[in-house]
């Protein structure tokens, strides 16, 4: 049967954009039009870029799937990964797509739908509610619009010692302030998320419950410009940053500014309810999609590495240190990192379990060890890319003394590397290095690496519960011969 296309092109996601009135305020300014400010324009980009790829003749094949949901051919965006070769096909898509894109933003969106489809159907089962059925419907809606989705996990969580029922100010968490025949109410905030540039946000907890906790027990979907929403974005760069021509570059690449969303009594109908009240189940959505996001963030890390490599080995190239044993031996670490944090992307899907749901969950042991090893070593490969790039990495002359008649033939003169490579060339690749080390986006990129998904303890606090223990001190017993004879 032949399939029809849901796949929206660039040009339909910036009129979704335009159609929408969300109320963004972004360095002080109230945003009109979020497609035509300076300072969003490289995020609306990033993401316009996720639906370019998706129509892009060579990745369309991978990038799009036949949905089990609503017969159609749809993007991987909105799809919830059924099999293994699901999971493959994402991971390739995300390493591929970071090594220049720096994060594919779209793609990763559908974790978190896949961890609620699980939750979903998992409180049903205990509770007279319609959970599942609602994610079924509106994953439907997703698919049939080619949504932008942006994720509202993170509370602001105010004092960490303390529980959300303990807070002094009840709304550091979000919770549910009033219920009724048409929906829920809501309020409070959702730090660090890219909705004022998608079309829904999606709503979970971001931590466990207790049974004093079960208001802020809630999740669900909203449109990013319905009432009582304000979001306030903080631009990656400035204005200046942006319009370089040489200096900065990764910001031509590297969207994705986040904002804080607040909620004041927003109207949530029962359709669009996920989770309300039941607290024991709060947990399992972001335990799920530790797993689900993090078999992608593994993928994602390979492809940052992968990036920090060509930079440092560029640069080796331009300035003749290339064949340095000990250049070849850092650059070889940082492959290996990035070839292990690929591995446990592909391990954790092939050691995935089908769900009855429906859904394949990766290994979660697998993911998180992946991802954490790849994160707690960016230290080094930052070091590594200081250490081959000498000075100049923090100290690069800007283009306008490089495009200065005046200035431009010391700077040739002075800053030739190899005699085979153009001035101009070994100074873009040091203005690379410059921006991944040394700029906002730079400490925006690391900040994605180590803390983006969760930070690097909450990825050893689900390696250490999940593992069986049990098993390793059974086998510990049997090779020192303790057992039933003694
Ligand atoms: C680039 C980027 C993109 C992101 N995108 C999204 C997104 O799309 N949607 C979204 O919802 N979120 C997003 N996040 C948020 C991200 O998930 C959080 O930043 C991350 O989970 C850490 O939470 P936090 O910032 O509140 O830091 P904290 O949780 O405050 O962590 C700071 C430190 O305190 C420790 N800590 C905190 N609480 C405890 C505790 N109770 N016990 C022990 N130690 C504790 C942590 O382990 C860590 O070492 C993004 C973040 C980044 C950097």
């Amino acid at each position: 049967m032949l399939k029809i296309m849901v796949v929206k092109n660039r040009k339909q996601y910036i009129e979704s954009l335009k159609k929408q009135n969300p109320k963004v305020y972004v360095a002080g300014e109230l945003v009109k039009d979020v497609t035509r400010n300076p300072l969003l324009e490289n995020s609306v980009e990033t993401i316009a870029e996720g639906y370019d790829f998706q129509n892009d003749p060579e990745l369309k094949q991978r990038f799009t799937v036949d949905s089990p949901l609503i017969s159609e051919k749809i993007s991987r965006a909105t799809h919830i990964s059924q099999s293994m070769e699901d999971l493959v096909a994402k991971a390739e898509l995300t390493r591929r797509l970071t090594i220049t894109y720096s994060c594919t933003r779209r793609l990763c969106m559908s974790n978190l739908l896949a961890a609620l489809w699980m939750a979903t159907y998992e409180a049903d089962k205990e509770g007279n509610t319609s959970y599942h059925e609602n994610l079924v419907e509106y994953v439907k809606y997703l698919q049939r619009n080619d949504c932008a989705i942006s994720i509202g996990m993170m509370d602001p969580k105010g004092d960490r010692s303390l529980r959300p029922h303990e807070q002094e100010d009840p709304d550091l968490y979000l919770r549910v302030v009033e219920k009724n025949e048409e929906g829920i109410v809501v309020r409070g905030a959702k730090m660090h998320n890219t909705a004022a540039y998608s079309n829904e946000l999606i709503v979970t907890p971001s931590r466990g419950m207790s049974e004093k906790d079960k208001d802020y027990a809630v999740s669900f979907a909203v449109p990013v410009d319905a009432e009582g929403l304000t979001h306030i974005v903080k631009p990656l760069a400035s204005e200046e940053e942006m319009n370089r021509e040489m200096e900065n570059p990764l910001i031509r690449h590297f969207g994705g500014a986040m904002g804080i969303t607040i909620f004041e009594d927003v109207h949530i109908p029962w359709d669009r309810v996920f989770l309300c009240g039941e607290w024991k189940h709060a947990m399992l959505i972001p335990l799920t999609w530790s797993a689900t996001h993090r078999q992608v963030k593994c993928a994602c890390r390979a492809g940052q590495i992968e990036m920090l490599i060509g930079a440092a080995a560029l640069a080796a190239e331009y300035t003749g240190t290339e064949g340095f044993q000990h250049v070849q031996d850092k650059i070889t670490n940082m492959i290996i990192a990035a070839e292990s944090s690929y591995g446990c992307s592909l391990g954790s899907a092939l050691k995935g379990i089908k769900h009855e749901s429906g859904t394949f969950i990766p290994d979660s042991i697998i993911a998180n060890s992946g991802l954490y090893n790849s994160r707690v070593a960016l230290g080094d490969h930052l070091t590594t890319l200081h250490d081959l790039a000498g000075g100049l990495a923090v100290s690069a002359p800007c283009e306008k003394d490089y495009l200065n008649p005046e200035t431009r033939p010391y700077l040739e003169k002075y800053l030739k590397g190899r005699k085979d490579i153009p001035t101009e060339h070994k100074l873009r690749a040091y203005m690379l290095l410059e921006d991944i080390l040394g700029s906002k986006v730079g400490g925006y990129f690391a900040g994605s690496a180590i803390s983006a998904g969760g930070t690097p303890q909450t990825n050893k606090i689900e390696v250490y519960r999940r593992y069986d223990l049990e098993k390793a001190k059974r086998n510990a017993k049997k090779l020192a011969g303790i057992g039933e004879k003694n």
